[in-house]
Formats: C-alpha cells, sequence, structure tokens
C-alpha cells in the first residue's frame, strides 16, 4: 500500500527547514514551500529531524521474550551452552514465533525501523514450525515494515542430520537467505558446512549470511573458504558475514589480507557493536569501501535479557564500541544503521531524495548525535508513504 503525504517543517537529513511531499508512496519533492493536492493529509512540524527509516539487519524475530514472563537465565558461558538452553527453554516454554515475531516487529516500527533482516532457526526439533510464523508475520504486516528472512541452522548444519533437508524446503518456503554459523567451532566440518550452504545458495539463487563468531586463525581460515566458494560460484556481491569477530583481532597480518578479500569480493560485514567479544573497527571497514550494516541481533531472548528492538539505541552501542565520540563519528554509528544496513538488504530506492521510497521518522532533536545520545521518542514514522507509528505508538498492535 502506498500513500500520499505532505510533512512541513522538518528538517530532512538534519539540514534546512523543508517541506516534503510524497506522492504514491515515494519522496516526489522536497523545498522551502511545496504546495500539495487537495485532500493529501498534512504534518505539521517544528523543525524536527526528518532521518531515513532504521534499518535493524540482523535480529532473530522468532526468539524475542518480549509480553512473556521474565525468565530466569541459567545458561552456561559457552555457544554451546546457551543454543543448548534455548532449545530447551523453547520446548518448556512452547514459544510461538508468529506471536513473538510479531510483538517485536511492532516495537521495532513503533522506534522509527522500516527495513528487518531476520535470521529464523531451523532444527530438527522444531522443523520449520518457526518458519510459518515467521512468514505469517511478515505477510500481516507487510504494508508496515519490509521483512526478509533467513534460513538459519542455529543447532548445527553437519553435525545435525536432517537439517539441511530441512534448510532445502525452508528457501523453497520463501526465506530470502541462506544462512550459516561458525563452520568450524559448531560443525567441525567446515567444508562440508560451506559446501551446503553455498549448494543451497545456488540452487535458489539466494545471498549467503553467515554468523562467524569464530576468532583469529580460526575465523580467518573460515573466511578464506568462505572468499574460495564465493570466487568458483560467481557470487561477489551476495555474501555477509555477520559479526565477522576475527576481523577484530589486533594482528594487522591477520586482519589486512582479509580486508582486502571482502572489498575485492564485495562481501558485506554485520556489526552489533558487541561489549565482550573483539569486534571490526568499523572505520576500518567503511575504509576498506566494504558494506557495512547493523543489527540487534536478539531482543530480549534466552541468550541474554537486553534490548528494546531500537536501532538507535544499537548506533548507540556501535558508536561507544567503535569509541565514536566526536558528532560526525556518530552520524556514522547511525549510517550503518541506515543506509549500510539497506545497501545489505539491497533495497533498491531507500534514501531521502527525491524519487526515494518515503520510508522515514521523524524526531526531534538538533542533529544526528543528539538523536542516538538522547533516543526521544519516534514522532512520526513513515512506510512507503503511510504513516505507520505516531509518538512511538504502532499504528497497529501485536497480540
Ligand atoms: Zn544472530
Amino acid at each position: 500500500m502506498s500513500a500520499n503525504l505532505l510533512i512541513r517543517g522538518g528538517r530532512p537529513g538534519g539540514g534546512p527547514v523543508r517541506d516534503l511531499l510524497v506522492q504514491d508512496g515515494r519522496i516526489a519533492a522536497i523545498d522551502e514551500s511545496v504546495e500539495a493536492s487537495t485532500g493529501t493529509p498534512v504534518e505539521m512540524l517544528a523543525g524536527e529531524l526528518i532521518l531515513a527509516g532504521l534499518v535493524d539487519a540482523h535480529t532473530h524475530l522468532d526468539k524475542t521474550l518480549l509480553g512473556m514472563p521474565w525468565h530466569e537465565n541459567t545458561a552456561g558461558p559457552t555457544l554451546l551452552d546457551k543454543i543448548e538452553h534455548e532449545r530447551r527453554m523453547r520446548r518448556e516454554w512452547g514459544m510461538d514465533a508468529g506471536r513473538q515475531s510479531a510483538r517485536q516487529v511492532a516495537q521495532s516500527i513503533a522506534q522509527g525501523t522500516t527495513h528487518i533482516l531476520s535470521h529464523v532457526d531451523i532444527d530438527t526439533d522444531n522443523g520449520l514450525a518457526g518458519l510459518e510464523g515467521m512468514l505469517a508475520t511478515r505477510e500481516a504486516w507487510k504494508d508496515l515494515v519490509d521483512i526478509q528472512l533467513a534460513a538459519f541452522p542455529q543447532s548445527g548444519l553437519m553435525s545435525r542430520p536432517g537439517t539441511l533437508a530441512l534448510m532445502d524446503t525452508a528457501m523453497a518456503m520463501g526465506c530470502d537467505w541462506v544462512g550459516g554459523l561458525d563452520p568450524y567451532a559448531i560443525d567441525r566440518d567446515p567444508k562440508g558446512h560451506l559446501d551446503a550452504i553455498f549448494g543451497l545458495a545456488e540452487k535458489y539463487g539466494r545471498p549467503v549470511d553467515i554468523h562467524l563468531h569464530e576468532p583469529e586463525e580460526m575465523g580467518a581460515l573460515t573466511l578464506s573458504l568462505i572468499f574460495e566458494r564465493t570466487r568458483a560460484l560467481g557470487m561477489a556481491g551476495q555474501v555477509t558475514i555477520s559479526h565477522a569477530f576475527c576481523l577484530g583481532s589486533e594482528r594487522e597480518q591477520i586482519v589486512r589480507p582479509l580486508l582486502d578479500a571482502l572489498a575485492e569480493l564485495d562481501i558485506a560485514v554485520i556489526t552489533t557493536g558487541p561489549s565482550g567479544w573483539t569486534a571490526p573497527s568499523v572505520r576500518q571497514l567503511l575504509e576498506t569501501d566494504i558494506r557495512v550494516g547493523a543489527g540487534n541481533d536478539g531482543v530480549q531472548d534466552t541468550w541474554k535479557h537486553y534490548g528494546d528492538a531500537d536501532m538507535l539505541e544499537r548506533a548507540m552501542f556501535i558508536g561507544l564500541r567503535n569509541r565514536f565520540c566526536r558528532d560526525d563519528e556518530v552520524a556514522l554509528a547511525l549510517e550503518i544503521c541506515t543506509y549500510g544496513g539497506a545497501a545489505v538488504m539491497r533495497s533498491a530506492g531507500y534514501g531521502l531524495d527525491v524519487g526515494c521510497v518515503a520510508d522515514l521518522f521523524v524526531v526531534a532533536a538538533t542533529g544526528i548525535a543528539e538523536a542516538v545520545a538522547r533516543r526521544p521518542v519516534r514522532k512520526l514514522v513513515v512506510k512507503r508513504g503511510r504513516i505507520v507509528s505516531r509518538e512511538g505508538k504502532c499504528v497497529r498492535q501485536a497480540c
């Protein structure tokens, strides 16, 4: 659904005060004074900031516990401990991926998010039930937010026989991305894991997004195997690495060749600005011309209690992690939570220029740095020209 709308008196991108006209869901004019045809809805602003819609390019909508009773986190310290704890909790709590994903989607929209890339667990415990719920949410909310889904073998692919067949079915059911996870550290079969997911990518003509927590040489070796397959299959520009902690190594001799290969193959990186791991330097990635997006990852799930799906807050975490202090540096953090994520999702027509799709939000702040640091309530959120949230309240509520 698209719409017409005239927003008077805002400051697009933090620039001077302008009127912004939307016609048929696209930005038709930005000028000092714009007139609209009779009947066009008008929103009056008083110099608030108009920013391009936030892009959560890495989350797990199916796992959030938003709206559920408090869960005591007793998971052990390792990745495998957390995965096992999650599977057990999901069974005991009878998690409903459709209901839970809709709750996070509503909260994301209320906070200015217009695009979401969510992973969805595919495993032999849960089968395709989670994906079915997520597909229902994507369909029900498609006029309010763009959602792409990645089939994600959270519990292992080669180490859990039967998962690959489920992943294949998940792609046939409509997943947009083939997901992968720590081919060495979780699956202990990097060649098998990567051949399997790149095989699915080739079969369905879909891009790949691999969670890579593996540190130092282990992560570097996995990346080298990913580079080989990306080259061999002509998949430059169709691969994304989430987390990529090995790029946060302090050893330049490990990191530099990896960055150069990522740039050569146009492989994107997603970061969350993590607090407790080595993490790639956003500035170094951007200086190497690598596409960088950002995501909230899990929001109040069995892994961690934190987060409320706000990508302005994520921009703050990324700023903190990268020691961004000056206003122009904070703006860089928001850049990857907006344009960077849109470039990862290959979202056509994204932006605040005339001709772009009118996906935007309005916030009372003097500039981008204040918006990130103070995170005021989102006054308006607009999706394809239609108001989908006002004063921090999504026009549709999840159950
Ligand atoms: Zn994740």
